[in-house]
Order: C-alpha cells, then structure tokens, then sequence
C-alpha cells in the first residue's frame, strides 16, 4: 500500500481524507489508524503517518517511538505488535489506555480485529466507523469537528458515531 498524495488543504487547513483512502499502509504497528490523527490530517506540520518517511516528520517522538523501533518488531513479519510473543507489552498497554480514556479508541482492539479478521476486512470496518455522517470525508480522533467539513460533534455522540 502506498502513502496518499494530498494537493490541497481546505479553509480549515486540514487535508481532506477519502474514506476509500485509508489503506494499510496507514496502519502503524500499535494499531494505531494514522489516517485518523490530527498530525497526519493538519496541513502545517503535516505527518506522514508511522509508516512513513522518518525524515518528514515533524515530530521526534514519533521518529524515537519505543514501538515502532522496539527490537522485536524487526523479526516480525506482518509488521504488527499483534504478532508478538510479549503483545500487549507494557507499552501497548499505556498507550492503549491513553486512547482508550481520552478518545473512545483501542490500539489493542484495532490489533486483535486485525488478527481475527485480516488487514482488508478491517480496514473496510474502519472506512465505515470513521466515516463523516454529513460530508463523508475521514473523522479525526482527536478532534470533536470533522476535519473535512467542520461539522462539530458532541464528544459522545462523537464517540457513540467511532463505535
Ligand atoms: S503523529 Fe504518530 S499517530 Fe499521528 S500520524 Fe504521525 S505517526 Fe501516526
Ligand atoms: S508488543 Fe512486542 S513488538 Fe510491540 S512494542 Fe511490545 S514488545 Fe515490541
Ligand atoms: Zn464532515
């Protein structure tokens, strides 16, 4: 899967993601759907998602993230923590019941999806979850409006909609 080419941003300054663009090349290995992140979805300070160029991304700590450098990934062949001896490890764990708390989100569901139903079914799954009920364009998880057309969302109607 190749990363998508955004041109132009909207009067909101974020890049307007298609639902079929999510692919898995959005899918880092925590689980974690980049294509949902405010950092992936911005136009300043754009990042190109986990799986992208180390050398674009405009923060560190997601260039020095102890996952996606952890050891143990090298050996894996999917690429994904899911397929680990030690998943979920202590840091899967933390950040998983960060997401959980703060955004209504699980890494580890993400990854146990994965596993049961294989990376196409789930990403066809996320398509439709994250999906803008009035635009159609991509939600971002970190946001109550949708990046694509402003609508604002109640937080839990927000979360009841990521459901
Ligand atoms: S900031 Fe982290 S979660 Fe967001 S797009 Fe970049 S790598 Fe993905
Ligand atoms: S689950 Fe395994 S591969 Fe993923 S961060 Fe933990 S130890 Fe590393
Ligand atoms: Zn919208």
């Amino acid at each position: 899967m190749r990363p998508v080419v955004f041109n132009v941003p909207n009067q909101y300054n974020y890049f307007m993601l298609k639902t079929s663009e999510i692919n898995a090349f959005l899918i880092a290995p925590c689980g974690m759907n980049c294509g949902l992140c405010m950092a992936y979805l911005r136009e300043k300070k754009h990042c190109p998602g986990c799986n992208g160029d180390d050398e674009q991304k405009p923060s560190i700590s997601c260039v020095r993230c102890g996952i996606k450098n952890c050891e143990n990934l090298k050996d894996i062949k999917s690429g994904l923590c899911v397929d680990c001896a030690q998943f979920p490890c202590a840091r899967i764990k933390h950040i998983d019941t960060r997401y959980r708390t703060k955004y209504g989100m699980s890494m580890i569901e993400n990854l146990e999806k994965i596993q049961s139903l294989g990376m196409n079914l789930f990403i066809k799954q996320e398509q439709t979850r994250w999906e803008c009920p009035k635009c159609g364009g991509v939600l971002c998880v970190h946001r109550d409006a949708c990046p694509s057309c402003g609508k604002k969302y109640k937080r839990k109607s927000y979360r009841m909609l990521s459901r």
